[in-house]
């Protein structure tokens, strides 16, 4: 599936397509078409698993398609209200990533700064605001900020807001939000007092989750290189020869960057096969009948053309380049330790892969076994 099929307008396509996004993940599937049709959604989603982009997609898309932006006397359509000033941040930017193409105006406002450029910048008109709650209340309070005519409530992070001390806050805010609007509210888990405040808020909610990672992880050794990229195609030569008899499925983030692993490999008598979009239906097809039947032992692979395999006794994976998103890590070392197997993963990771490897921690809830220290 792709974000085609999801219905996406061309504008915010063309902005997902230039940031490499072709496929959505398993929480964006299933909340995007719900929030589209005007449905309110309760979406049970850890940060790494795309959730930003499932509610601010369809963000995106029902502004444009009910509110038609008046510019001259403008006011906020949607509210985002998030717990912490840093995802406030990150979820500006995706709106400004996402959103580049649809003309539609956003702004971010949190405590702790100078209030006179976000000031500056509600004046100058938004039609989406992401907003931490103690400032929203304070703008609300000075008449800078108005909600009569919110059309789409979004509640990000509802649980780790109550944590926070946000629940009097939010129980202040929410009566001022126009009864007649769309809710979608995300939070990782569903405490009592989360679920009171979801009860309250949402209208027949369609609620959508991605399975909790725990599970699918704790069957898995997984192992964490810190390596430079120069070093990596050494240290994966070095892998592949010490497990000379398990079937390995190594990751690549680029089709390039697959074909240059197996020349270097194949130069080097480890046999292998590439695997990715660029080759042809029958070359990746035999590809896989081939590591099927045991004929290559190696492959391989991008995260797109991985998909299609399924192999029973696959005992290694290698994260040769760490994934986009932190979920794809669990899709992709998901695929060893079936039918009660040990399964084994190696991740190496660069110096610009620290974020990535901290969202991929966060997510699974556990840290991954250091083999070699960072330099
Ligand atoms: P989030 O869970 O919203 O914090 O997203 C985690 C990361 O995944 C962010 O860096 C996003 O930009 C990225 N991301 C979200 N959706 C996709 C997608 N469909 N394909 C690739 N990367 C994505």
């Amino acid at each position: 599936m792709t974000f085609k099929d999801l219905n996406i307008s061309e504008p915010v396509l063309k902005a997902l397509e230039e940031k490499n996004y072709t496929t959505p993940t398993s929480i964006q599937k299933k909340a995007i078409p719900v929030a589209i049709q005007g449905q309110d959604v309760l979406g049970l989603a850890q940060t790494g698993t795309g959730k930003t982009a499932a509610f601010a997609i369809p963000v995106l898309e029902l502004l444009k398609k009910n509110a038609p932006v008046n510019k001259r006397f403008p006011s906020i359509k949607a509210l985002i209200l998030t717990p912490t000033r840093e995802l406030a941040i990150q979820i500006e930017e995706a709106f400004a990533d996402y959103g580049k193409y649809t003309g539609l105006r956003h702004t971010v406002i949190f405590g702790g700064v100078k209030p006179a450029p976000q000031v500056k910048a509600l004046k100058a008109g938004v039609d989406i605001l992401i907003a931490t709650p103690g400032r929203l209340l304070d703008f609300i309070g000075q008449g800078i900020v108005k909600l009569h005519e919110i059309n789409i409530f979004v509640l990000d992070e509802a649980d780790r807001m109550l944590d926070m001390g946000f629940i009097h806050d939010i129980r202040r805010i929410i009566p001022m939000l126009p009864k007649k609007k769309q809710t979608l509210f995300f939070s990782a888990t569903m405490p009592k007092a989360v679920e009171k405040i979801s009860d309250a808020l949402l209208k027949k909610p369609v609620r959508v989750e991605v399975a909790p990672v725990s599970s699918t992880v704790d069957k898995i050794d997984q192992f964490l290189y810190y390596v430079e990229k120069p070093e990596k195609i050494d240290l994966l030569v070095d892998l592949l020869n010490k497990k000379h008899d398990e079937r390995v499925l190594v990751f690549s983030r680029t089709k390039h960057g697959a074909d240059k692993i197996a020349r270097v490999l194949n130069k080097k008598k480890i046999g292998c096969e590439a695997i990715h979009g660029n080759k042809s239906q029958n070359a990746r097809q035999n590809a896989l009948s081939n590591f099927k039947s045991g004929k290559t032992r190696i492959i391989i692979a991008t995260d797109i053309a991985a998909r299609g395999i399924d192999i029973q006794d696959l005992g290694v994976v290698i994260n040769y380049d760490l994934p986009d998103v932190a979920e794809t890590y669990v899709h992709r070392i998901g695929r060893t330790g079936r039918a009660g197997k040990d399964g084994m993963a190696y991740t190496f990771c660069t110096k610009e892969d620290r974020t990535m490897l901290n969202d991929i921690q966060k997510l699974t809830g556990r840290k991954l076994n250091r083999v070699s220290e960072p330099a």
